[in-house]
C-alpha cells in the first residue's frame, strides 16, 4: 500500500461515515438487511417517523446512546486525531455519524453534519440551541419540553432535512489540498457530492474502505481494507 504524502502547504479535509465505527461495534447502516440496528430508516429517522410516533423515535436513538455508551474509539479514530496533532489547522474533520468517538479520540477541528447523540433540540426550530442531553428514556413522557412548550427531539438530522454546518464545510473543503473519505458508501447526499466539490478544485481525493463506494469512479485512488487497518500506518507527513 502506498502512502497518502502530507506536505507543508497540504490542507486536508476529511469526510467520515458509519465504517469508521463499525470496528467499534457500532453497526452501518444498509450493510446486509439494508437496516440500521434492525429498524427501517423511514420508521425512526425521519420528520414523518417523529410525527407519527416520537416515543418510537426515542426509543431508537436511547438504544444507539447505549450503544454509543459502550463503544471505544478504534486505531482509525485514533489516526486522525494524531494526524491532527501533527498538521494543526491544517486538518478538517466533517463525520456524518451521530457517535462522539472521534472527539474521544481527541480529535477537535470537527463537525457533526447530521447531529450529535449525546443533545436534543425542540421540535418547534423555535430558535433555541441544542441542549445536552445523555438520557435513556423509558417512555416519551420522560422527555422534557422547550421554554416555548415544544418536546425536545434527538439531535439528529433526519432523512429529508438540512445537513448542519454546510457554509463552513464548503469553506474548508474549497481550501483543501487533499480529501481523505473513510467509510461511507457514497448514497447519502449531500456528503456523496463532496468528493465531486473537490474534484473541481484540483484536491487529490482517497477512499478508505473494505468496497468500493458508489461514487468510486469520483477519487484518485481507493485503498480497499479496514478503516483500524489502514489508517494508522496510512499518512506520511514531511
Ligand atoms: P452506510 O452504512 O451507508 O455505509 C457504511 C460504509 O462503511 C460502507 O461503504 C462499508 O463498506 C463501509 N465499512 C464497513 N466496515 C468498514 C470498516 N471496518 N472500515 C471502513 N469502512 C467500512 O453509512 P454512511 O455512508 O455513513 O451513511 C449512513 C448514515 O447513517 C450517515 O448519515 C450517518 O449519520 C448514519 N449512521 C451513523 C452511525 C454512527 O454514528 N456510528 C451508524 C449508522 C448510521
Ligand atoms: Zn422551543
Amino acid at each position: 500500500m502506498s502512502r497518502v504524502r502530507i506536505g507543508g502547504d497540504d490542507r486536508v479535509f476529511v469526510l467520515t461515515g458509519a465504517g469508521i465505527s463499525a470496528e467499534s461495534g457500532l453497526p452501518t447502516f444498509r450493510a446486509d438487511d439494508g437496516l440500521w440496528a434492525g429498524n427501517r430508516i423511514e420508521d425512526v429517522c425521519t420528520p414523518e417517523a417523529w410525527e407519527r410516533n416520537p416515543g418510537l423515535v426515542w426509543q431508537f436513538y436511547s438504544g444507539r446512546r447505549m450503544d454509543g455508551q459502550k463503544a471505544e474509539p478504534n486505531a482509525a479514530h485514533f489516526a486522525l486525531a494524531e494526524l491532527e496533532a501533527q498538521i494543526g489547522d491544517r486538518f478538517f474533520l466533517c463525520t456524518q455519524n451521530v457517535d462522539d468517538l472521534h472527539e474521544r479520540a481527541g480529535s477537535v477541528r470537527l463537525v457533526h453534519m447530521h447531529g450529535e447523540l449525546g443533545k436534543a433540540h425542540c421540535e418547534n426550530d423555535c430558535g433555541r440551541p441544542p441542549i445536552e442531553d445523555h438520557a435513556i428514556y423509558g417512555s416519551l413522557a420522560e422527555v422534557g419540553r422547550c421554554a416555548c412548550g415544544g418536546r425536545y427531539r434527538p439531535h439528529i438530522v433526519f432523512f429529508g432535512e438540512m445537513p448542519l454546518e454546510m457554509d463552513r464545510i464548503r469553506d474548508e473543503i474549497d481550501r483543501a489540498t487533499l480529501m481523505l473519505v473513510v467509510g461511507t458508501s457514497g448514497s447519502v447526499y449531500p456528503a456523496a457530492n463532496f468528493v465531486h466539490w473537490a474534484k473541481m478544485n484540483g484536491a487529490r481525493r482517497v477512499y478508505v474502505g473494505p468496497e468500493e463506494p458508489l461514487n468510486a469512479a469520483a477519487f484518485t485512488s481507493v485503498v480497499e481494507g479496514k478503516a483500524g487497518e489502514v489508517l494508522p500506518g496510512l499518512f506520511a507527513v514531511e
